[in-house]
Parts: C-alpha cells; sequence; structure tokens
C-alpha cells in the first residue's frame, strides 16, 4: 500500500556510498517526492533500473508524481528540485504538479503586503525556500518554459496558513487551507513542525480510515424495508415500536487508515513529533552518534537519542534512522545506540541505506528491503 524508495541517508553532503537526502513513496493514488538534494533525477533513474532488473511486481512511473514535498531549504534537500522538474518537462508532463514547502511568518507577510517583488531582509538565511523558489521560477519553473503548471506553495507551519505563487502571473494568492495533490481522495499530506536552523517540517503522508461495510444479508435477515436499510446504512438507527436497529451493529469494523512520517532535519526532542498522532513508521533524521550531542544542540539536529526520544514520545510504531553524517563511518553504531537506550521498550527499529525500501501493507504490516546487487532482500 505505501512503498518508500530512500535515495540518499547522507546528511548534508554526500559521502563514502551515501548520498543527499530525497525519496519516493509510492501510494495508491500516485507518487510523493520528499525531498530532492543533489542529483536526486539520477538516483531515481538508478532506482528504477534496479527496480525493472530485479522486481517485476513493482514499477515507479514518474508520470504518477503528484506531489513534491520540501522539508526545508538546505540545499543537501533541494538542490536537485529544478533540473528534475525541467527533464519531467522534456518527458512530456502535462498534468498539474504540486510542490510544498514551509517558509517563515516574515517571508509570509512580506510576500502577502508587498507581493512577488517583495526585497527580502538580509537577515533571512540563505537557505530560505522563497528565495530558491523565486530562482527556479525565473530559471524556468513556469507554465511557458515546462509546459506544464507548478502550484508552488509556501507554508507557515505554526500558524497553518498557506500561498500560493503563480509562476505566470507572478501574484501571490493566500489559499484558503493546504491544497491536497490533485485527485486524491483516500490519501493526504500534511506538515508537522520541527526545529531546525531554518523554517522546517516534517511530512507524514497518510491513507483515511475506511468506514466498515454495511452488512445487507444481517439487514435483510432482520426483515428490514428497503428504505429502513436505506437508513441504516447511511448511519441513523431505525426505530420500530420497542425495538432499536442500530446502525452501527450493521456495519463491519471500520478500517485504520496508515501513515509514514519523514521527519526532515530537526533537533530534539522537538514538541510537533512528540505529540503528533503516532505514525506506523517514523523516518527520523539521525545526523549524530550521543558522543556529538554538542554538535546535534549546535546545528540543530539529532542523535540517535533524539530520534529514539521523538518515536518513543509519538508512540510510533516503528522506528527507521536517516540523514548521517559523514562521521558515522558504520551505521550500525547508529542502530545499537538506539537499541542500547531503549530500556525495555518495545520499538522495531532500522537503520536505512541508499535504494532501501520500507512497506506499509493494507493490513499494516511493516517491513524493511534492503537494497542487494541483486535486488531486495
Ligand atoms: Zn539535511
Ligand atoms: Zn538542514
Amino acid at each position: 500500500m505505501f512503498d518508500l524508495h530512500v535515495l540518499g541517508v547522507a546528511s548534508a553532503r554526500p559521502s563514502h556510498d551515501r548520498n543527499v537526502s530525497g525519496s519516493i513513496l509510492k501510494t495508491s493514488e500516485g507518487l510523493v517526492c520528499i525531498d530532492a538534494g543533489e542529483g536526486f533525477q539520477n538516483r531515481l533513474a538508478e532506482q528504477r533500473k534496479h527496480i525493472k532488473a530485479f522486481d517485476s511486481t513493482s514499477r515507479l512511473r514518474v508520470s504518477k508524481l503528484s506531489v513534491i514535498l520540501l522539508t526545508h531549504g538546505h540545499m543537501d534537500h533541494t538542490w536537485g528540485l529544478l533540473p528534475w522538474i525541467k527533464s519531467l518537462s522534456l518527458e512530456g508532463r502535462m498534468d498539474e504538479l504540486l510542490i510544498l514547502g514551509p517558509t517563515s511568518e516574515t517571508i509570509f507577510s512580506g510576500l502577502l503586503n508587498d507581493g512577488y517583488d517583495y526585497d527580502i531582509p538580509d537577515e533571512i538565511p540563505t537557505a530560505e525556500l522563497f528565495r530558491q523558489m523565486k530562482h527556479w521560477i525565473d530559471m524556468g519553473g513556469k507554465t511557458s518554459e515546462l509546459n506544464y503548471k507548478i502550484r508552488w506553495v509556501l507554508g507557515e507551519i505554526h500558524s497553518n496558513r498557506w500561498l500560493e505563487i503563480d509562476s505566470d502571473s507572478k501574484q501571490i494568492i493566500e489559499l484558503d487551507k493546504q491544497p491536497q495533490p490533485s485527485g486524491w481522495t483516500q490519501n493526504f499530506v500534511e506538515p508537522i513542525a520541527t526545529v531546525h536552523s531554518v523554517p522546517s517540517c516534517a511530512w507524514r503522508i497518510a491513507s483515511k480510515s475506511k468506514p466498515g461495510k454495511f452488512d445487507r444479508v444481517k439487514a435483510d435477515n432482520a426483515g428490514l424495508s428497503v428504505e429502513e436499510k436505506k437508513q441504516l446504512s447511511s448511519g441513523i438507527d431505525v426505530v420500530r415500536g420497542e425495538t432499536t436497529f442500530e446502525a452501527q451493529s450493521f456495519r463491519s469494523q471500520s478500517k485504520k487508515g496508515h501513515s509514514i512520517v519523514i521527519s526532515g532535519d530537526t533537533a530534539a526532542p522537538c514538541k510537533g513529533l512528540s505529540e503528533m498522532e503516532p505514525a506506523d513508521i517514523l523516518v527520523h533524521e539521525c545526523t549524530f552518534l550521543v558522543e556529538n550531542t554538542d554538535k546535534a544542540d549546535e546545528y540543530l539536529h539529532s542523535t540517535t537519542l533524539g530520534a529514539l526520544e521523538n518515536a518513543l514520545n509519538s508512540k510510533s510504531r516503528f522506528l527507521a534512522l536517516t540523514h548521517y553524517s559523514a562521521r558515522i563511518d558504520d551505521i550500525g553504531k547508529a542502530g545499537s545506540e538506539v537499541i542500547q537506550n531503549m530500556e525495555g521498550k518495545e520499538l522495531p527499529i532500522c537503520t536505512l541505506n541508499d535504494g532501501d525500501r520500507l512497506q506499509i501493507s493494507e493490513d499494516g504490516d511493516i517491513r524493511h528491503l534492503v537494497k542487494k546487487d541483486n535486488g531486495w532482500q
């Protein structure tokens, strides 16, 4: 049901055999890209080649891309975006593409007040996403050059306010709510505020709960009229004299939705992640080992312990570690540190590598597939 392809687990810069951030999630309604650091499209092409060669049961069709979710504007999460959206155009994309990312209160108000040509104050970090979106638009990220429309959308996550930059008219339009990928009815995406040196958020991609099925046979056996059955199936109890037929008892149990949360970069503990609805899978950064806690605090990143803390606080079902600094030569150490500090708590974890996959089935079963030379294991 959800199949996450992790295409880079390095923090800040490529190291050893790790690339910078970027993932693709396959859902029943289309693909979701979460961050696209340097070389993203090459890594995606490589992954697709590997699927074609070794996994006949799966496909990643880039034409099915529904939305790109950016966690923040640091280049290791965004530098691969522009070349990729240009390639999508060369591949003949016609469908509108939604791109969502976080911005600050200052930029949000500035854009609403002064419009597209708002003079960004010098103290705003270079990694501000509006700066980048503006450059990308100027460098061809507009309908007239791409032949498909990009909806460039920025959100001020704490106040849940959203605006769209119309790349063609250069208008700034405030939206009444966060947009969802076009045509989606079964799944949704939502941001969770995180703590980093620039405006940042995690992204939850979730399937909606499905109501239980109406039990027609039971209704027939109860001798209910067509009208009464209609009433029951719409959720309203039927009262007949002394007897009440409860709508709920004519419906099988509803099916809970599933979700995967991808943290982006964040310090820990992080209120947003700690207090969020439990996720089936929390993919969490762990840039540093515990011995570099001072560095994690300085750069507003997490250690292995921080990742564990956010996962336990949120009561998520599974923790997947990613985004390792080049200092971590062996990611097994990161996994061991988490396990050593579990203190008897039950939380399955894994350490991700480039090309690994994480899957959640319809029934909520979670699998970590490790990329091998001849497929996944
Ligand atoms: Zn990063
Ligand atoms: Zn960052």
